[in-house]
This record gives C-alpha cells, sequence and structure tokens, in this order.
C-alpha cells in the first residue's frame, strides 16, 4: 500500500484577510461569504507532490494581532505555515513579519518552511501592497509568495503544493553539485 506521509499546516495572519476563506475553498470547494470562526478549525486533505501522497492537516486559526501570543500548538509540531494578508490592506501585510518573527522565536529556528499569501486579488481596485513588496519580503525569507483570490478559486490549490514543495525542500534537500 501507498504510505501516505503526514504533515501539518498552520494558516496564520490578521483577522478577516481570508483565512477561513482560503482553507474552506481548498478543502471543500466553495467560497463562504461570511463565515465567523469563534475557536479553531481543522481542516485535511489529501495533496499528490511528486507521486507521493500527504494526508495534510491545516489547521485554520482565528487570526493574530500585534499583542497575541502563539499558543504552543500553532507553533510546535507544524511542519510549514501559510501566512496570509490581504492585498488591500497594508496593516495585514506588515502583520505576517510580525508573526514569522513569533515563530521564530518561538521555535526557536532561523527560518521556517512558509509560504507568503497576498490574498484577495480580485480586489485590484483597492490595492495597498504591491505585488513586488510581496516578492521582495519572499526573497528575503528565501520562501515562495503568491497573490491569490479565495472568492474567485484562483491560485489557492497553488498555495498548498508550494508549501509541501517548501516543507519537502528542507526534509529532502535535492543533492548539492
Ligand atoms: P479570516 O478572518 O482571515 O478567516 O477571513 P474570512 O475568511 O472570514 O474572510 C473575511 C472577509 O473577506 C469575508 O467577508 C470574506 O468573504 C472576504 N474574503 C475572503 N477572501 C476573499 C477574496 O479572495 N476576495 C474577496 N473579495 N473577499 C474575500
Amino acid at each position: 500500500a501507498n504510505q501516505q506521509k503526514a504533515r501539518r499546516i498552520a494558516v496564520l495572519g490578521s483577522r478577516a484577510v481570508g483565512k477561513s476563506s482560503l482553507v474552506i475553498q481548498f478543502c471543500e470547494n466553495h467560497f463562504v461569504e461570511s463565515y465567523y470562526p469563534t475557536i479553531e478549525n481543522t481542516f485535511t486533505k489529501t495533496i499528490k507532490y511528486r507521486g507521493h501522497e500527504f494526508s495534510v492537516e491545516i489547521m485554520d486559526t482565528a487570526g493574530q494581532d500585534e499583542f497575541s501570543i502563539l499558543s504552543s500548538h500553532q507553533a510546535t509540531n507544524i511542519h510549514g505555515y501559510v501566512l496570509v494578508y490581504s492585498i488591500t490592506s497594508k496593516s495585514s501585510f506588515d502583520m505576517i513579519k510580525i508573526i514569522r518573527d513569533k515563530i521564530l522565536n518561538y521555535t526557536g529556528m532561523d527560518n521556517v518552511p512558509c509560504i507568503i499569501v497576498g490574498n484577495k486579488s480580485d480586489l485590484n481596485i483597492q490595492r495597498q501592497v504591491s505585488e513586488q513588496e510581496g516578492n521582495e519580503l519572499a526573497a528575503q525569507w528565501h520562501c515562495p509568495s503568491i497573490e491569490a483570490s479565495a472568492k474567485h478559486n484562483e491560485n489557492i490549490s497553488k498555495v498548498f503544493d508550494l508549501l509541501i514543495a517548501d516543507i519537502e525542500k528542507v526534509n529532502n534537500p535535492p543533492p548539492e553539485d
């Protein structure tokens, strides 16, 4: 039998950037116009990557601000992080930097597998963060970045494919030449 590899992913970011919408679009293939998570929710989905099946647990969090403290289950035993901002909110972009610092502090690591997601790409007219700013941050963090729309299901599955690739890069680094 094909053994599935288990991976745990946490979705973090300011409130209302579309974390739940993104996770629900990916796991259940629909867009929820108004969804109020009072607590954390965990979803499971099988992702195929390079011929391997990954059983992925996706933890959707309530949202963070500069004062929130990461709980141990949000920061430990996590293979990779989806750091979500909204392209319509500069403060949500700044928040993912604060959140990543908290993760690094908590885990004592210099770097963690993650992907930067600029959600609500359909709201280009209200844009406050350029695509270049997202790319520059990703270059600094050596991680992928992508703009996506949970509403229009644009680039949503790519978010998770790219993150799994980033996680596997750490677990199975390609041979050096
Ligand atoms: P969360 O607090 O980060 O989990 O955010 P939600 O998923 O609850 O979304 C917050 C609001 O943004 C809701 O009204 C969603 O319908 C809306 N929303 C989420 N994703 C998108 C998107 O890609 N485009 C647009 N236009 N609205 C979105």
